[in-house]
């Protein structure tokens, strides 16, 4: 028998590659989508991966816990991945009420509804690196205190916590990955690598003069999605469930990482990168550096990925992308 994944977020960029590997090691995926009256289900990330006819679809939402008791007594999954969230750190200054409700609120809802439904399944929640936000020390790992500094991460702390809490209340075999930022040509355009990849490819091409941004001193240890994802399926099938940070333990400013996308194309970034005050946020995270020795002590986990690989893999990715747009 197939082992079978259900998947919130699944048309998310960690959705797309996780349904990808899961999809190729026998799993039987389904994914939780959220319908709304005026939109078809974006799945364009599931086909650009090749994977989208393979997971199939079902109706929920977060924030209904019924919908989520309905779905996994109907789809009785071995492992749950709850990637689903409200995940822009910008938007939740305007939404703090509706980011709570799903990205912290939510994760209790699908914890009760396995605890209901499939207490012997496995659970892996996304947690955040945003959750140390104001660095308590220079290199974060899994003992480090949590500072969050937006409303999401926030929401995302209180996620953490009721996933810990819940392994430890009700003995679920549920583990939180804290996962640094992770990034593929099929990350959100709202998030800065994806906008300087695409923005590059953009003045690349003569589409554009400029590229705006706002606080380019932030330091992100960055790493491939398609590398993280790994992590979450390994994380799922140690004996304990624990906790796990994943990053690279590398730091780059957002400044050096826009040099290599300018520097594949031969541009000199002087001449198009400005600088946008309005782009600054309410509170900022400085610095964000990972210490993933515990995930490569328990399982052997190493991202593969380069910063350098991942930004000239994307650039080309926005460059194909634009040039089928012009036909
Ligand atoms: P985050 O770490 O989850 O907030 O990921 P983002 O990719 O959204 O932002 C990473 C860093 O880039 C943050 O410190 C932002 O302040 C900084 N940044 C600078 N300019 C921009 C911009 O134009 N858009 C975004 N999204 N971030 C920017």
């Amino acid at each position: 028998m197939a082992r079978k994944a259900l998947i919130t977020g699944v048309t998310g960029q960690d959705g797309a590659y996780l349904a990808q590997l899961l999809l190729s090691k026998g799993y039987e995926v389904a994914g939780i989508v959220r319908r709304s009256s005026h939109s078809q289900v974006s799945d364009h990330r599931l086909k650009w991966l090749g994977v989208a006819k393979d997971v199939k679809m079902v109706d929920g939402n977060l924030i209904d816990l019924s919908s989520l008791i309905r779905i996994v007594r109907e789809e009785r999954p071995d492992e749950i991945y709850n990637l689903g969230a409200q995940s822009f750190v910008q938007s939740s200054w305007q939404q703090p009420l509706l980011t709570a409700n799903v990205t912290a609120v939510g994760v209790n809802n699908l914890l009760e509804a396995m605890r209901l439904e499939a207490g012997n399944a496995r659970f892996y929640q996304a947690s955040s690196s945003e959750m140390y936000g104001l660095v308590q020390h220079p290199i974060q790992s899994e003992t480090t205190p949590f500072y969050p500094r937006s409303p999401y991460a926030v929401a995302k702390l209180y996620g953490h916590w009721i996933t810990v809490n819940y392994r430890e209340s009700f003995g679920l075999h549920a583990s939180s990955g804290i996962l640094f930022n992770h990034e593929s040509p099929l990350r959100g355009l709202e998030f800065v690598t994806r906008k300087v990849t695409q923005g590059v490819a953009n003045i690349a091409l003569g589409r554009a003069k400029e590229l705006r941004l706002g606080n380019i001193q932030a330091k992100r240890d960055w790493g491939h999605a398609r590398d993280y994802v790994r992590a979450m399926w390994l994380m799922l099938q140690q004996d304990k469930a624990e906790d796990y940070v994943i990053a690279t333990g590398r730091t780059t400013t957002v400044e050096d990482m826009c040099k290599i996308a300018f520097r594949h194309v031969g541009l000199n970034i002087n001449e198009h990168l400005v600088i946008d005050p309005a782009l600054f946020r309410p509170a900022e995270v400085d610095l964000l550096l990972g210490d993933p020795s515990k995930a490569k002590r328990a399982f052997g986990w190493v991202p593969e990925t380069s910063l350098e690989e991942m930004i000239v893999e994307m650039v080309e990715a926005d460059l194909a992308a634009l040039r089928s747009v012009q036909g």
